[in-house]
């Protein structure tokens, strides 16, 4: 089964993949996370990418196919996958259709979250998370604990329950995530209207305000009575 699995930025997708990847038995890929790793390796292609997410802005589709194709290679998505944050354009859903199809696959859902942009900011810009485990903190939600402050000008630094220094994406900026939500409006709606209407895919939407059961709860019972 392949599933994509979308919504603006903040919505809780890396979230509620997790759940959806272990009820279905397939595996997750994230875009961001493999453009995200692709800049931590520090390759030629790593600078090219964060020029454009670092500043929220979506990181050109032969680029994002290309790192996306290495992924695809692995054995492990031959029983299926959950797309996460892709694709973003007509272009890379045109590419991934051709994609299955070559493999007698299709997109059997598409997951669509919704959330209000001033929910989205709260999110993205109070968010940390754990460097080596990658798990997302958020300053409220989470109650998180100042660990130290900084010598120069005494801002935090906060830490999470097990007292592990967490930190901040660089595009959680507030004019960063102000860039991602309006590429979100600009870009991915309008895509994700044209998954229904011209690629005939089945898509759901699912409140992403409610908390993090609930919306699992919402899913659950989308998947049971249609997949
Ligand atoms: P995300 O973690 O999904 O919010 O993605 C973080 C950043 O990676 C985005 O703001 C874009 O710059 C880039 N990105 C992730 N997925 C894609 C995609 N499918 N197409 C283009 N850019 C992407």
């Amino acid at each position: 089964m392949d599933i994509i699995l979308h919504g603006p930025p903040g919505a809780g997708k890396g979230t509620q993949s997790d759940n959806i990847c272990e009820k279905l038995g397939i595996v997750a890929i994230s875009t961001g996370d493999l453009i995200r790793a692709e800049i931590k390796n520090g390759t030629e292609l790593g600078n090219t990418v964060k020029e454009y997410s670092s500043q929220g802005k979506l990181v050109p589709d032969e680029i994002v196919m290309g790192i996306l194709a290495k992924r695809l290679e692995q054995d492990d998505v031959s029983n299926g996958v959950l797309f996460d944050g892709f694709p973003r354009t007509v272009n890379q859903a045109t590419m991934l259709k051709e994609w299955l199809a070559q493999r007698g696959r299709s997109i059997n859902a598409v997951f669509s979250l919704k959330i209000t942009d001033d929910e989205s900011m709260f999110r993205c810009t109070y968010r940390l998370s754990n460097p080596e485990t990658k798990k997302s903190y958020h300053i409220y939600y989470h109650k998180l604990k100042v660990l130290a402050r900084s010598e120069t000008d005494f801002t935090p630094i906060f830490c999470s329950p097990d007292g592990t220094r967490l930190t901040m994406r660089d595009d959680a900026l507030p004019h960063k995530v102000q860039t991602r939500i309006d590429t979100y409006h600009n870009e991915t709606e309008p895509m994700l209207g044209k998954l229904e209407t011209d690629f005939n895919y089945k898509v759901f939407d699912v409140d992403g305000m409610p908390n993090i059961p609930v919306i699992k709860e919402e899913i659950n019972k989308i998947i049971a009575e249609n997949l």
